[in-house]
């Protein structure tokens, strides 16, 4: 399927979101937490998840982070612009998808706690958004660790989810706070926040999303000290493509 790049916003120095249009006339069905290819040159891809969900627009939204050195986030942020993959208003991209198995389980009957790192907070948007549409009332806690207080570029559509949503508890986590940052919030690593905020997880179903170091330490952490079942552990993990540069 072709898609056009209808809008890039910068909402911090390094991540972007990006809008791209579907044709009119192609359904595109996908579950809220899937993600999508975008195919590139030379039979490379680069995989990025959904911050949304589905709609009549026929719109998807993408949150990246910019890697730098990387073939397609290094032109997206102004960077090595050889013109071949740079995203630009009206670009054409062919992408695959919906892949993936990370979406939200509605037969498991759980209290639901999201945990996210950096850009991982895109597919729990569109989770959560999935949910609003739903009109559905769950228990949720989401845990967002990013490393510095200016990363956090999704503060206000989260704080306009804790008005929709009764149960509804946020907790942002910095992990590289320095002195001029004047954090008043959780510091560390995210997952160790959930830790210390639960002491067993077993009512609860997680659904971790982002770096796949933070994804692997978590499901080692949470499965053996912090009695989660790990069929109640669900992650996609931002894995490098295996045709990236060495
Ligand atoms: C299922 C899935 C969903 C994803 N969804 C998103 C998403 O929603 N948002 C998003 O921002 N990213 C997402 N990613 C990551 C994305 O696909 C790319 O890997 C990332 O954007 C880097 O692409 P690039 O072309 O700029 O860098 P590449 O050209 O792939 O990499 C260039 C160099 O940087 C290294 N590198 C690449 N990524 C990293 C990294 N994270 N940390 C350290 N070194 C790295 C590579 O090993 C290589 O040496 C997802 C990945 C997967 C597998």
């Amino acid at each position: 399927m072709y898609c056009k790049v209808e809008n890039v916003k910068n909402v911090s120095d390094d991540i972007a979101i990006v809008w791209l249009k579907l044709p009119g006339n192609q359904k595109f069905s996908f579950l809220p937490g899937q993600y999508i290819d975008l195919l590139l040159e030379d039979g490379k891809r680069r995989s990025y998840s959904m911050a949304n969900a589905p709609n009549d627009n026929n719109v998807i939204e993408l949150h990246i982070k910019h890697n730098p050195g990387g073939l397609f986030t290094d032109p997206l942020f102004g960077f090595q612009n050889d013109g071949k993959v740079k995203v630009v208003e009206k670009k054409i991209f062919r992408l695959e998808g919906p892949l993936g198995t990370f979406y939200f389980r509605k037969n498991i009957k759980k209290k639901i706690i999201f945990l996210a790192s950096g850009t991982g907070i895109g597919p729990i948007k569109a989770i959560v958004e999935g949910l609003l549409l739903d009109n559905a009332q769950y228990n949720i806690a989401l845990f967002w660790g990013v490393r510095k207080p200016k990363d956090l570029y999704l503060t206000k559509t989260i704080e306009n989810w804790s008005e929709q949503i009764q149960n509804f508890s946020y907790i942002p986590v910095v992990s590289e706070a320095t002195i001029e940052d004047n954090w008043k919030g959780r510091t560390g690593f995210v997952h160790h926040a959930l830790m210390e905020d639960y002491s067993s997880l077993e009512e609860y179903a997680v659904y971790a999303c982002g770096s796949p170091l933070m994804v692997s330490a978590a499901f080692d952490d949470l499965t053996k000290n912090s009695q989660l079942g790990e069929k109640n552990f669900f992650s996609d993990a931002f894995t490098v493509a295996t045709d990236a540069k060495k």
